[in-house]
């Protein structure tokens, strides 16, 4: 027996042992396709036959293993993707990942400046912004998949005597203690099912914007409150205002019209909107529509 024939029994077996214990599906399939690929290796390695069989052998995991490896060595939970690399023409600015945001620090579980995503979130993402570029917009990201612990992170915030907090930028009107009832901060957040986006609408073709410094009040005026994108949207994201809500009637013709456009090239892709806040979107039909997951990004 060769070595290939002998990796394809051990594989055999390993798989009906996995079904025994009840791994997942996607675990199962994986150690098949591992399997089935390794023999392949073997078989496109054997014609060396000056290398000794130890060699061929350690000459096919060689093969396998940089065959496997994602581009990115941090590997994310099967079914999520990060969007830059699939799509790294939209525009990102993770605010959770800095101090500019309504806790004036940077969120637990963001490590990193980078838009996870499901893959069937992303693939509509990038199906809006195509849409959108028709019509001369684009979309800009500022929170995407988010960890479980992020969200006990701005629940435990909204209480903690003495915390950081730009409540002057961000909640002008309301006070901190009171976020959670208004319905601003929630104990679970749609975003941690990693199919929810908080997004903004662009120009296309517009210059990025960097993250916004020290500001006015986001629900202030638009040259004085955080600017984020070149176009008015009535407030600024994060703005836990009444002025967020969709249709409010105090924000400009063209506030209202471009928030129309954006919920509109969402919606015609998939996702359904939050009446209080413009800018939050979850995908109707989620993959993991019950499941919070918590892994960082990192
Ligand atoms: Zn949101």
């Amino acid at each position: 027996m060769d070595i290939a024939t002998g990796v394809g029994i051990l594989s055999g077996i390993a798989t009906i042992c996995a079904i025994m214990v009840r791994f997942p599906f996607s675990v199962i399939m994986h150690g098949l396709s591992m399997g089935i690929r390794f023999a392949f290796a073997m078989r496109s390695v054997s014609r060396h036959r000056s290398l000794p069989p130890i060699d061929r052998s350690a000459l096919a995991t060689a093969l396998l293993v940089s065959a496997s490896l994602p581009a990115n060595a941090e590997s994310l939970p099967s079914g999520f993707v990060r969007l830059r690399e699939l799509a790294p023409a939209i525009a990102q600015d993770m605010r959770y990942a800095t101090p500019f945001n309504f806790t004036g620090a940077a969120v637990p579980g963001y490590g990193r400046r980078e838009c996870v995503l499901t893959r069937m979130a992303a693939d509509a993402v990038i199906r809006v912004e195509r849409q959108l570029a028709r019509q001369g917009y684009g979309l800009k990201l500022f929170d995407c998949y988010r960890p479980a612990r992020a969200v006990a992170a701005f629940n435990d915030w909204v209480k903690r005597p003495g915390a950081t907090d730009l409540g002057r930028i961000f909640h002008p009107g309301i006070a901190r203690g009171d976020l959670v009832d208004r319905g601003y901060i929630a104990g679970n957040s749609s975003h941690s099912r990693g199919s929810t986006v908080d997004v903004g609408l662009v120009r296309a073709g517009a210059a990025a914007l960097p993250t916004p410094g020290d500001a006015g009040p986001c629900d202030g005026p638009l040259a004085t409150r955080p600017h984020e994108t070149e176009l008015d949207l009535g407030t600024s994201f994060d703005c836990f205002s009444g002025k967020s809500a969709l249709g409010h009637p105090s924000v400009t013709n063209e506030a209202r019209q471009n928030r129309a456009i954006l919920a509109a090239a969402m919606s015609a892709e998939g996702f359904r909107g939050y009446g209080k806040e413009w800018w939050h979107f979850t995908l109707a039909k989620e993959p993991f529509p019950k499941t919070p997951f918590d892994f960082a990004i990192e």
